[in-house]
């Protein structure tokens, strides 16, 4: 299984970004934006999957692999990243998930995506969404339980 992440709205909430802020944006302490209870469901959702990772986060548009992958870690999660979405003119989320997988010639029953933003059809069905705002923002429990139900069934 293919897991597509973003990172802001399933890992890092509107909360951590303020208190991030509140710290006075320390670039060196990225990992702290990543809510340990998100980074939980996650690590459990992947492991049990056994998923391949592809970074669909804006967040690759300023991190180098290496350097997102360093954050996950010292964030607690390890997982098996295998690379990231390449950027559209259009940054359509949807589409560039869409041209990752037609070059790696996937199929959707092959991916799940995790995923606050809107994702074009065909996709929605194999799209977990949490929110970024609110006291439940991120990837949680329900999110956990939705995503092995859209994966198994
Ligand atoms: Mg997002």
């Amino acid at each position: 299984m293919f897991v597509f992440l973003d990172i802001d709205g399933v890992l890092a909430t509107e909360d951590t970004w303020d208190e991030w802020f509140a710290l006075g944006s320390p670039t060196d302490r990225k990992h702290e934006l990543l809510d340990p209870e998100c980074v939980k469901y996650v690590q459990r959702l992947c492991d049990r999957l056994k998923a391949k990772v592809v970074i669909s986060s804006s967040w690759r548009c300023s991190h180098s692999l290496g350097e997102l992958v360093g954050i996950l870690e010292r964030a607690g999660l390890m997982l098996d990243v295998v690379g990231y979405t390449e950027s559209r003119f259009d940054f359509d989320r949807g589409r560039e998930i869409a041209d990752y997988m037609e070059v790696h010639d996937l199929r959707p029953q092959d991916v799940l995506i995790l995923e606050d933003a809107e994702v074009v059809d065909p996709f929605e069905a194999r799209t977990v969404r949490p929110c970024f705002r609110g006291d439940d923002a991120g990837f949680r429990g329900p999110q956990y339980t939705e995503a092995l139900r859209l994966v198994e069934g």
